[in-house]
């Protein structure tokens, strides 16, 4: 792939620049040792930011035009990703329903549900959640026992989910049900769209050990849900929510961009920090960042050479599952490589330069390794559909859920 922009695209991000510069005023933006904002504490900022960005075209890029998007291509939006992260502007507050539940109410959803959702989702008048995952259902999705039970025109929900990333600052969230406990356990699942602010939704925050906290327990007690909110037909849950996984990985493991902390940053943070250690530490460290930044390297390039793929009209495939797989891998030497150049300053949560960025980091990515499809099970998917080994045993295929399937 050619690494220098074209006439064309270095004129857009010219553009794109001038926007940010033009509107920085009305952007949240990070301050040092930060990667991100916590959304609980800059919901109103969060979302303000995501506006003015949306407003000034520079959100839900790829968007088909007809769903409030900008029709542009891969290219462009990998651009636009360089510029927000150079002027240090944090994720933004839906990146949820950007990355997921909106391709999926693209894909899978009703005219008046694209209508009523996405414009409002790309200018994060509604922020969004992705309710899978529960206590006893993680990689095996399937087994998830929340149930939806049809009454009159309502769907009426009981159950738990648990790991919701943003449902404590969610407007609306896609929610995988069983509504046919009879059928085998990929059979009789739908999906729905459900009000976050409804009756009966119970949002009950996690902390994680950097201290934020980024996702949820949510519990659902006689949840009613009109049928003109579910997504796709009853019974077809596994298959929309396929579409939500797959757009995952690719946001996630996607398109060659660091997962953690920039390369950069550590090669830079080494040439300051090495002389101040002793011999020995020195030694280790400089082997800590060699083999962080021939690990980032590669998995970047790898990145790009897939993007290029994806942008000359490729399908996705299990080429995300090894990006997100050597990608937070990579990420985590960067971390631990950052740490070890502290030295004694490491075991403080500030350093003295009152730069956390790297125990952040390395108390960040462990969560990465499992959110998204865990390092394990993307193995299982790698060994399965690149290297053709034979699937895992699954007896509980195709017997009734009900029937005791797990
Ligand atoms: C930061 C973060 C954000 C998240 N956000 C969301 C969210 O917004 N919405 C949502 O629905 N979920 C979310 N999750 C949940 C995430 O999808 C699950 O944690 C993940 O799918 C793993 O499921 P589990 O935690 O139940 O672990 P389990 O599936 O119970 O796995 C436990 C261990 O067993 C291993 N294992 C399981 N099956 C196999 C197998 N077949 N072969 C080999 N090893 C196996 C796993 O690799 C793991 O090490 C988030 C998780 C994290 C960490």
């Amino acid at each position: 792939m050619d690494f220098d922009d074209t006439p064309e695209e270095a004129e857009y991000r010219a553009g794109v620049r001038r926007a940010l510069e033009e509107h920085a005023a009305e952007l949240l933006h990070v301050g040092a040792g930060e990667e991100t904002v916590d959304a609980a504490t800059a919901e109103a900022e969060l979302r303000r930011t995501q506006r003015v960005l949306y407003e000034a075209g520079l959100v839900g890029v790829t968007w088909p035009r007809e769903h409030g998007g900008r029709g542009g291509t891969l290219v462009q939006q990998a651009i636009v990703q360089q510029e927000l992260a150079r002027a240090r502007i944090p994720a933004l507050v839906n990146h949820i329903g950007l990355g997921m539940c909106g391709p999926t109410v693209i894909a899978h959803g009703s005219d008046d549900q694209r209508r009523r959702y996405l414009p409002r989702l790309l200018r994060a008048d509604d922020v969004w959640c992705q309710l899978f995952s529960e206590p006893a259902a993680g990689s095996d999705l399937a087994a998830l026992r929340t149930t939806a039970v049809r009454d009159g025109d309502d769907w009426v929900v009981n159950g738990q989910k648990v790991w919701t990333t943003l449902a404590h600052v969610a407007d609306h969230g896609i929610l995988l049900a069983r509504t046919d406990p009879q059928r085998p356990k990929h059979a009789g699942l739908t999906m729905f769209v459900v009000d976050m602010h409804a009756p009966g939704v119970t949002v009950r925050p996690l902390r994680q050990m950097i201290g934020s906290a980024g996702f949820n327990e949510v519990f659902f007690d006689d949840v009613r849900i009109p049928d003109s909110e579910r997504l796709g037909e009853p019974g077809e849950g596994w298959r929309v929510a396929l579409t939500t996984l797959m757009n995952e990985r690719v946001a996630i493991g996607g398109a060659g961009s660091d997962l953690g902390v920039p390369v950069e940053t550590l090669v830079a943070h080494a040439r300051q920090r090495l002389p101040q250690l002793d011999h020995d530490r020195q030694v280790l460290a400089r082997q800590a960042v060699g083999r962080a930044v021939v690990a980032s390297l590669a998995t970047r390039y790898t990145g790009y050479r897939r993007f290029t793929e994806l942008s000359r009209g490729g399908v996705p495939g299990p080429e995300a599952s090894a990006g997100k797989l050597a990608g937070t891998a990579a990420a985590k030497l960067v971390a631990d490589a950052g740490v070890r150049l502290l030295g004694d300053d490491a075991v403080y949560a500030a350093t003295a330069e009152g730069d956390e960025t790297w125990q952040r980091s390395q108390g960040f990515l462990p969560g990465l390794a499992i959110a998204g499809g865990t390092d394990q099970v993307l193995r299982n998917i790698l060994g399965e559909r690149v290297l053709g080994l034979p699937p895992e045993p699954r007896s509980d295929k195709s017997a009734p859920f009900a029937g005791g399937a797990r």
